[in-house]
């Protein structure tokens, strides 16, 4: 093909949008489409199960027969996904015939119109095409998403809907995310979470935070270290809150970087509730929580078939007896699944004593696993009734997840 093709932004919403075929290209196809509002009409004798899930939730319009020319009434474009290539020229030519624009994956030069490689960073789309190879598109394409994910985005690409928002402007309304930054490897942040991140005028960043990820921040950004506020925790809390709230009132899109998810044991929601009181708006970018990831990191999956249909996550930053405690010992005493302790090492010996007194066998295989997913990590194994003095023993220190249940050991082989 001589001539260079026209790149458009089409915009389906609410527009039909016709895709003959139901294996496996249709299935990697239809999702952008949905996502783009159209209204698929998906022509096909057989669905792929992915497929024809959506199709069952009323997502899109399914005719379960081979095409007709009237398939194309009222069509914006049509995409036809299917090998046999009599069949696709069939459905192209009466595309052609109507003026309806045509992507073919069976042939690209039949084609009317060509989908490029695409990546998308939060606002921006970025198409490529690659002159007829997909290869080369898909090869441009990661390079590029690669440098807007990692490389830090300037103003406006990174897509803040006013790009002269400043710390300093005072007139642009601020706003605060609380982004969970994940349980310590760098590359556990959620993809929202990092785009955030680069677009962040100040991170106010906790002491559980991955210092790599901090590293990548813009020069110019303000970084609050929250872990070195003064006073008790209860004030150093309303300091946080205030920062949040003050720069966000001056103007500034503040990130709020906390330790694995901000909903687990993070004050994540008081800090919401600050900011909603202020007037402030706020977005919760769920983390990927050590709750989880640091059994995982061990080995350990929190539930298995078979062993343990339940996982339970409790604090263990009060001792069982103190009067504060909102945790009923007693009861998860009776549970047969895996209980996974945060918090906990200080009053492990407690803990483990309460559980056995209230009738856990001391033999229940337990696990810690002290700043998992960094290149620290350590693992301990024991049992619930050793586990106590063993973690002294092999002197563990916060922070660090304790694992009670048969999952721990349930993947050895
Ligand atoms: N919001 C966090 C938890 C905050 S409470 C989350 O979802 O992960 C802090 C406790 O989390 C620590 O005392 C420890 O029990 C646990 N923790 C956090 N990061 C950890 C890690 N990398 N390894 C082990 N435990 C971790």
């Amino acid at each position: 093909m001589s001539s260079n093709p026209y790149p458009l932004g089409l915009r389906l919403h609410g527009r039909r949008v016709v895709v003959v075929g139901g294996g496996a290209v249709a299935t990697r196809r239809v999702p952008a489409l949905l996502d783009a509002g159209a209204d698929v009409l998906l022509v096909a004798p057989e669905l792929t199960p992915a497929l024809r899930a959506r199709a069952d939730a009323g997502r899109l319009h399914w005719v379960p027969r081979r095409f007709v020319p009237e398939d194309l009434d009222g069509a914006w474009l049509v995409q036809v996904a299917v090998d046999d290539p009599m069949a696709a020229a069939s459905v192209s030519a009466v595309a052609a015939e109507r003026r309806i624009f045509c992507v073919r994956a069976d042939d690209r030069t039949a084609a009317t119109a060509w989908t490029p490689a695409v990546t998308r960073h939060g606002p921006v789309t970025v198409a490529v095409l690659g002159g007829g190879d997909p290869r080369r598109a898909m090869t441009v394409r990661d390079a590029i998403r690669d440098l807007l994910a990692v490389r830090v985005a300037p103003d406006g690409i990174a897509g803040r809907p006013d790009a002269s928002t400043g710390t300093t402007g005072g007139r642009q309304a601020g706003r605060v995310a609380l982004v969970g930054a994940g349980p310590g490897d760098p590359e556990l942040i959620t993809v929202k979470g990092w785009r955030l991140l680069t677009e962040a005028d100040v991170v106010v960043a906790d002491r559980l935070v991955p210092g790599l990820l901090l590293d990548e921040l813009r020069p110019d950004v303000e970084l609050v270290d929250a872990s070195k506020i003064p006073y008790g925790p209860s004030r150093a809390q309303e300091e946080i809150n205030q920062i949040l709230v003050d720069r966000a009132l001056a103007g500034a899109f503040v990130v709020r970087l906390k330790g694995g998810d901000p909903y687990v044991f993070g004050r994540g929601g008081e800090e919401l509730l600050a900011c909603a009181a202020a007037g402030v708006p706020v977005t919760v970018v769920p983390g990927v929580t050590s709750s989880i990831a640091a059994p995982a990191a061990a080995g350990i999956p929190v539930t298995h078939r078979g062993v343990a249909h339940e996982f339970t996550v409790v604090s263990g930053h009060l001792a069982p007896d103190a009067p504060a405690s909102l945790v009923r010992w007693d009861a998860l005493a009776g549970l047969h699944g895996t209980l996974v302790i945060l918090m906990g090492l200080k009053n492990l010996a407690a803990i483990t004593a309460t559980l056995i007194a209230h009738g856990r066998s001391p033999q229940t295989p337990a696990a810690v696993v002290q700043e998992a997913t960094t290149g620290t990590q350590r693992v301990l194994r024991s049992t619930l009734g050793e586990v106590a003095a063993d973690a002294l023993t092999a002197d563990l220190r916060p922070p660090a997840v304790v694992v009670v249940g048969d999952v721990v050991g349930a993947l050895d082989g």
